[in-house]
């Protein structure tokens, strides 16, 4: 899953991607509302957390920007601001959560966590035929044992298994997974897939993770 920080403290913006990366989440930065606008008009996001102050276009103007294009990709302030007032108007400008500074880590990632579960409608585990995974944990089994996979092996995962059904071109998976100071050289895909595959094969030698020639890569639970 990727994710967007429009955040002009750099203190703020190093320790928000830091975590998040440790969390298997691909982030870029932005540090003004300009940037940020333009990063999300050419990128796909999982989710945007966006400052509220920021140098130039402030952070409202930022949300309605981006809705005026996207409806849908969940947005979450960052605000110093708690008076009643500010919040309703940041969630009218079309946030759908927003945290105060300063925060806990591990709030805000409870926080994404809603934000990403309501927009797929999903529980907090991911199933394909004998593969589980805990987004909360971030622990994955197979056969009900545990495997353990890096960060991005685990993003990787999430995302086909997200997916799973249909496939997964070697583009979107680059923008769901890699954060945008990847060199855009898709060969790493088929390193990771091969790692994945090495990790979830069970005795029966079946990984579940189908290669579509020229184009990507399909999870199927046959
Ligand atoms: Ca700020």
């Amino acid at each position: 899953m990727r994710i967007l920080v429009v955040e002009d403290e750099k203190g703020i913006s190093n320790f928000l991607k830091d975590g998040l990366e440790e969390e298997a989440f691909a982030v870029d930065v932005a540090a003004d509302g300009k940037k940020g606008i333009e990063l999300s008009f050419v990128n796909e996001y999982d989710l945007i957390l966006l400052d509220w102050m920021l140098p130039g276009v402030s952070g409202i103007e930022v949300c309605r920007q981006i809705r005026k294009i996207n409806s849908s990709v969940p947005i979450i302030f960052l605000t110093a601001k708690d008076t009643v007032s500010d919040t309703v108007y940041g969630l009218d400008a079309g946030a759908n959560d927003y945290i105060k500074k300063p925060f806990r880590f591990e709030e805000l990632l409870a926080r994404i966590r809603v934000q990403l579960r309501t927009k797929d409608g999903e529980q907090n585990t991911l199933k394909l035929a004998n593969v589980e995974m805990n987004l909360d944990t971030h622990r994955v089994f197979v056969n009900s044992k545990e495997i353990m996979l890096t960060p991005k092996e685990f993003s990787l995962l999430e995302f086909l298994i997200r997916n799973k059904g249909k496939v997964c071109t070697r583009t979107r998976i680059i923008e769901h997974v890699w954060d945008m100071h990847f060199d855009s050289d898709t060969s790493v895909i088929d390193v990771y897939i091969n790692f994945l595959r090495k990790k979830l094969n069970d005795e029966s030698g079946k990984s579940f993770i189908h290669t579509i020639r020229g184009v990507g890569y399909i999870m199927h639970d046959e």
